[in-house]
C-alpha cells in the first residue's frame, strides 16, 4: 500500500483491534491505521473518507476539534431561502377522498 494517509482520529492508535498491532514480542504497539487513497477518496474527490479509517475516528476528531472547525466558517445569523408555498388538493383512490399537498418551490431572485 504505497498511497495512503495516516488516520486523523486522535485515538485511532488506542483501539484494541488486531490490525493495529505492530512490533515484535516484548515491544508491541497499537499503531494508527493507514487510510488507502483510491479514485473515490483522493485527487479532486477528497472527502472525510480520505482522512479517517472509520466513522468513529471521524467523530472523535470532529468532537475534539469542533471549535476550531467552526471557526473556519462561523454562522452568526440565520440564512434564508426564498420560497413559494402552494397548496393543492390531491385525490387518492377511487372516491375515497382528497388530501392537501403542500408544494414548496425555491424562488430564484437572481434571474436565470
Ligand atoms: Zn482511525
Amino acid at each position: 500500500m504505497s498511497n495512503f494517509v495516516w488516520c486523523h482520529g486522535p485515538s485511532c492508535h488506542k483501539s484494541h483491534t488486531q490490525d493495529r498491532i505492530r512490533g515484535v514480542k516484548g515491544s508491541k504497539v497499537l499503531r494508527t491505521k493507514k487510510v488507502p487513497q483510491h479514485a473515490w477518496n483522493s485527487g479532486d474527490r477528497f472527502n472525510m473518507s480520505s482522512y479517517f479509517c472509520s466513522q468513529g475516528c471521524y467523530n472523535d476528531f470532529a468532537n475534539t476539534y469542533v471549535r476550531e472547525v467552526i471557526a473556519i466558517a462561523p454562522r452568526t445569523e440565520a440564512l434564508e431561502t426564498p420560497i413559494e408555498v402552494t397548496k393543492e388538493q390531491v385525490q387518492y383512490g377511487w372516491r375515497e377522498g382528497t388530501y392537501t399537498n403542500t408544494r414548496i418551490t425555491t424562488v430564484d431572485n437572481n434571474g436565470g
